[in-house]
């Protein structure tokens, strides 16, 4: 995998990583993926189930047997399970609510961890390299890959962003309303994974005053001076 352009992004929410990881993947003709939806398929498979979230065992056992297919075009990200297209699906609030219970379930990480490993390893070799985006790329996943990247933004900045994309607005209602989605999901997450703070090795890129292509330029500046390495 070290000799194809493996990139790693980490971040919190509304930090801009996936919109931004997309872009990058787009310019360098990569290919993408999207570690998040992939929790985010689980939870939705379990809810459809009805598999109770609380039961760490049963959900172990539905993220070993997920029938995911991912979709790794930058331009149009899809997911399926068991041939039902989740790719809205997983987007809403219900799913957003539910999922750090099942990313904070210590039994489920390493098997999803792994299959983002060989998914990684599979895409690279398809389209020459990948943008991986996550919570413990960096970190976990791929702490080999050549480009490490942990996009931040202010709490201030983040609430504003997602509001404007859940809500099309940034008033006060809307931002509240954007809170348990972010600080309270974030703050569950960062039980199981690190993604405050850059791991040794890891670029930090603060992008609370960069508009959505300064942030992507700024991305594309990183992996230009690695690989120049
Ligand atoms: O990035 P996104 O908001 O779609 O991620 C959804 C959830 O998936 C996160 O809130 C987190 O609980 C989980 N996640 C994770 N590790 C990753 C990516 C996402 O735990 N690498």
């Amino acid at each position: 995998m070290t000799a194809r352009l493996t990139i790693a992004i980490d971040g919190p929410s509304g930090s801009g990583k996936s919109s931004v990881s997309r872009a990058v993947a787009r310019r360098l003709g990569l290919g993408y993926l999207d570690t998040g939806a992939m929790y985010r398929a689980l939870t939705w498979w379990c809810l459809d189930r009805g598999v109770d979230l609380t039961d760490e065992d049963a959900v172990a056992v539905a993220a070993r047997e997920l029938p995911l297919e991912i979709g790794t075009d930058p331009v149009a990200p899809s997911v399926r399970v068991d041939g039902t297209d989740v790719t809205q699906a997983i987007r809403t609030t219900e799913v957003s609510t539910a999922v750090s219970a099942v990313a904070t379930n210590r039994n489920v990480r390493p098997v999803l961890q792994q299959l983002q490993r060989d998914l990684m390893a599979r895409i690279a070799e398809q389209t020459g390299g990948v943008v991986a985006e996550g919570r413990d790329i960096t970190t976990v996943v791929a702490p080999d890959a050549r480009v490490r990247v942990l996009l931040t933004a202010s709490e201030d900045a983040r609430l504003q962003r997602r509001s404007a994309e859940l809500h099309g607005t940034t008033d006060e209602t809307a931002v509240a309303a954007t809170r348990d989605q972010v600080v309270r999901r974030d703050r569950d997450d960062s039980t199981v994974a690190t993604f405050t703070q850059a791991a040794e090795g890891v670029v930090l890129l603060d992008t609370s005053d960069l508009d959505f292509d300064a942030s992507v330029e700024a991305v594309l500046d990183v992996v230009a001076a690695e690989t120049a390495e």
